[in-house]
């Protein structure tokens, strides 16, 4: 192995037209060597391995090649490669910044300077990460960098511009260089494999170089490894066990099952990630990569950067969804890898923020309820359907058990201006629809579990003392109605509506006589058949509708009749109670009819 040069030395751009990625930068320099207008210093700033110091190498050599005029190094000469080789080249120095930070560095550094060059054009001085120079270091590189002598080039080089003083930055010409792309590096890394004569699998190449984030050379070292890992012969395999980088499948079935709210499934595939050497970090961040390839898909664009098998992936989960879902469970994952941050649990930071994404479809349901619940007793501002993001972020896991005290979904209760009632609506996002699931067993989940205590609290409402006056039939037709109406805004709206039940071979309903204009009208004949699938869907027959006009006293007369007798606390003037009980109320005890006050 003696004499190995790794590829990313190997595979470095020599000259200016080799430059991958940063050919801006390669042609400003360029012309401005040709027209004899190059400055004296420059700064060139940008993330780490993304072609700063071989850059720099190059504008080293183009200063002072031997055969060529100013434009191109010819990169033979003995000046181009004894730059290219690192040997003794006395005319051009490389110091890196980190080490050589000291005052006194920097003076021996201009002390060398006050010669003429031996046998370049120029003396070069190029330092590597010069913001960490120490103040006095760059105070004495300043008074050179102000009158230098005219034989004198400087090019600095730093992953963090903004820590180089100002007074250095104005005297330098700047260069930004950027990530390249994704394809820019897999090309490079195609060339490379020929240039090996090593054949690589066909969808490796282009998660290499995701994986690099830019980074051509962290790309060229992980080929590197890949080969000697694989024996020349680099594996799909080997790249996940060396980078915790996960299957395209095992990411695909991930967020299937999420948007199919199979909990289980999720956690045991998370379960599955973690045990393969994943860190949870990786876990979150790969899923947030698909689940931003999934958004540009659902918006109807195509994922950059993306293998075929893995486009194919995409567009089929954006089949199954839609953008504001996909907001909302990317609203998720970063909050989640925001908590990552801050503690080292992370297995439980990930299982939490999976079974989240599984359950938004039933945290959406509740913001809807939330936000028409807000409609019905404040009828003063109008009903807003709450965004499945708003639901994520009544979701996020920031509601942890100890948070109940603080409810979490006001974001999810944007109309509710009376902030008594928004008190005595504690944060019962996932709960209700769990116990209308049959998949879920709330008590048997973390989150569930921590979001059931105050659900429960809802549930003893004022009311609840009543909750078994409910007739359990229609209550449960009504959720089973609901879940079964297609659409979203006609189930928001279906909401509002102040009666709403199953009597003889009717659907009844009726239409709010407050707040917004409906969108809907269920006499419409497609609104109509809608309707009522829907209602033989929940009940098993085919029913007939009847529409009920709107009167002063809705649909649960007889609920609020009841409740004034039995709980004569809950005045018949209280904003909830105007309407016929709160939404919210009434449907956790639809839910819960044997939920006990446990207030009174
Ligand atoms: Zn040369």
């Amino acid at each position: 192995m003696a004499g190995y040069t790794v590829l990313a030395n190997r595979y470095r751009p020599r000259v200016f037209a080799d430059v991958v990625g940063q050919e801006d930068a390669a042609r400003v320099l360029q012309s401005s060597l040709r027209d004899g207008r190059a400055a004296h210093a420059f700064l060139f700033s940008g993330p780490r391995g993304v072609g700063k110091t071989s850059m720099a190498r190059i504008l080293a050599k183009a200063f002072n090649c031997l055969e060529n005029a100013l434009g191109e190094p010819c990169g033979t000469c003995r000046v181009c490669t004894s730059i290219d080789e690192g040997s003794e080249c006395f005319d051009v120095e490389e110091i890196d910044g980190a080490s050589h930070n000291r005052v006194e560095n920097v003076r021996e550094l201009i002390e060398r300077l006050r010669f003429a060059p031996v046998e370049a054009r120029f003396r070069i001085t190029i330092v590597d990460e010069v913001h960490m120079l120490s103040t006095a270091a760059f105070n004495a590189l300043l008074k050179t960098l102000e009158e230098p002598p005219a034989h004198a080039k400087f090019i600095l080089a730093t992953t963090e511009p903004l820590k180089v003083p100002e007074t250095i930055r104005s005297r330098c010409q700047i260069l930004d260089f950027r990530r390249l792309m994704a394809d820019q590096i897999a090309l490079r890394l195609g060339q490379v494999c020929d240039g090996e004569n090593v054949t690589a699998p066909e969808e490796l190449l282009p998660r290499v170089a995701r994986h690099a984030q830019g980074g051509m050379r962290d790309a060229l070292t992980l080929l590197d490894q890949l080969i000697t890992f694989g024996e020349g012969s680099p594996r799909v395999e080997d790249f996940e066990r060396l980078t915790g980088r996960l299957s395209a499948e095992l990411l695909q079935s991930m967020l299937s099952s999420a948007l199919q709210s199979d909990t289980a499934e999720v956690q045991r595939l998370a379960e599955q990630a973690l045990d393969r050497g994943a860190r949870p970090a990786d876990l979150l961040a790969q899923l947030v990569e698909w689940l931003e390839g999934v958004l540009v898909s659902c918006a109807g664009g195509t994922p950059a950067d993306r293998g075929d098998q893995e486009l194919a992936a995409l567009t089929d989960l954006a089949a199954r969804t839609n953008v504001d879902h996909v907001v909302a469970m990317l609203d998720v994952l970063l909050e989640a890898q925001r908590r990552l941050r801050q503690r080292h649990d992370g297995q439980l930071v990930v299982e939490m923020a999976l079974i989240s994404l599984a359950r938004l479809e039933q945290l959406a349901g509740m913001a809807e309820l939330l936000a028409s619940g807000g409609a019905t007793s404040a009828p003063v501002a109008p009903a807003r359907p709450a965004s499945p993001a708003a639901a994520a972020r009544a979701a996020s896991p920031r509601a942890t058990p100890s948070a109940t005290s603080r409810p979490a979904p006001r974001a999810a209760a944007p109309s509710t201006q009376d902030g008594s009632a928004m008190q005595r609506e504690p944060a019962p996002q996932p709960a209700p629809r769990a116990a209308a699931s049959p998949r879920s067993a709330p008590a048997a989940q973390p989150v569930s579990a921590a979001h059931a205590a105050p659900a429960a609290k809802a549930a003893a409402a004022p009311q609840a003392a009543t909750a078994s006056a409910t007739p359990a039939p229609t209550a449960d037709f009504r959720t089973r109605f609901l879940e079964a109406v297609p659409g979203r805004s006609l189930r928001l709206e279906l909401l509002r509506y102040t009666a709403l039940r199953h009597e003889g071979d009717a659907l009844v309903l009726c239409p709010p006589r407050d707040g917004p204009p409906p969108l809907y009208d269920p006499q419409s004949p497609d609104v109509a058949k809608q309707l009522l699938a829907a209602a033989e869907k929940a009940c098993g027959a085919r029913l007939s509708l009847r529409i009920e006009e709107a009167s002063s006293a809705p649909d649960s007369q007889a609920d609020s009749k009841a409740n004034s007798k039995a709980n004569p606390a809950s005045a018949p003037g209280s904003s909830a109670e105007a309407g016929g009980g709160n939404p919210i109320e009434r449907r956790v005890r639809e839910l819960w009819p044997d939920a006990h006050d446990v207030d009174g």
